[in-house]
């Protein structure tokens, strides 16, 4: 399969250093603390927050820290092939890997024994669900008040017949030669997730990390705005 052609455009008609299109919306779901969806071309994710609540079941409670939930999960619909119902292996793995990455900039500590739930529900997939899944939660984490030090942005970069791509999807990621996806918090300058799947050189991985830093800034910034049209207050017009 053709990844890259004669005009050096993606599957997708992409540039190289393209982003897909992006949506972000934040406080989109009523019965949760704190909510978010995101679209990232055909990546569609919805993340959910509870608490930060009374732990539950108590002995997972800690005396001097909150705990957090998390749970990444793909309907059955969002691949091609059904995912079988239930948790597999590798979504209790994300599971985990997104946890340790949102952790990184939550003050834990002004919540003792208290827990907090985020969901990530992947509603259709097509490539760097588990990026724009962290995106996702730590906006819903946001809406909900949640202290936090920074929000979390994230983005995977690949390679494809030997070109550095940003945001690959899901053709890319299955015919490609490597998946690196990243999570930052922008405003620390600090990576709070990294992960390769594939070969890349020591040169390739720090042009792509460049990449996914220019990228992930824009993330961060449409973030904000998502966040600025829940909360922005308009200042009352004078009445005459
Ligand atoms: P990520 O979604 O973070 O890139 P992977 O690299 O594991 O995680 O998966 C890459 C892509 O492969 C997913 O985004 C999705 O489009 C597809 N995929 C993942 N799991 C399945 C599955 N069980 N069946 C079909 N496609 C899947």
């Amino acid at each position: 399969m053709k990844l890259i052609n004669e005009n050096g455009l993606r599957v997708d008609g992409r540039r190289p250093d393209e982003l897909r299109k992006l949506r972000l919306e934040v406080g989109v779901l009523e019965k949760t603390d704190g909510s978010a969806y995101v679209e990232l071309g055909g990546t569609r994710i919805y993340a959910g927050v509870i608490g930060p609540r009374e732990a539950h079941p108590k002995h997972l409670e800690l005396p001097d820290r909150a705990v957090i939930n998390c749970r990444y999960h793909m309907a059955s619909f969002s691949v091609d092939e059904r995912k079988p119902l239930g948790m597999t292996r590798r979504e209790v793995e994300l599971s985990k890997v997104l946890r340790e990455a949102l952790e990184t900039v939550v003050f834990l500590e002004e919540f003792p024994r208290m827990m907090i739930d985020i969901f990530v529900e992947v509603i259709q997939a097509d490539g760097g669900t588990r990026t724009a899944g962290i995106t996702a939660a730590s906006l819903a984490l946001a809406d909900a008040g949640v202290p936090m030090a920074d929000l979390i942005s994230a983005v995977a970069v690949g390679k494809v017949e030997g070109t550095l791509v940003l945001d690959i999807n899901e053709l890319e990621d299955k015919y490609g030669e490597a998946d690196m996806p990243v999570a930052m918090a922008p405003n620390l300058n600090s990576i709070v997730l990294l992960q390769l799947n594939g070969r890349m050189t020591a040169d390739e991985i720090s042009k792509g990390l460049e990449m996914a830093q220019t990228a992930i800034k824009q993330i961060h910034q449409t973030q904000v705005e998502a966040l600025k049209r829940r909360y922005k207050v308009e200042p009352e017009g004078l009445e005459t």
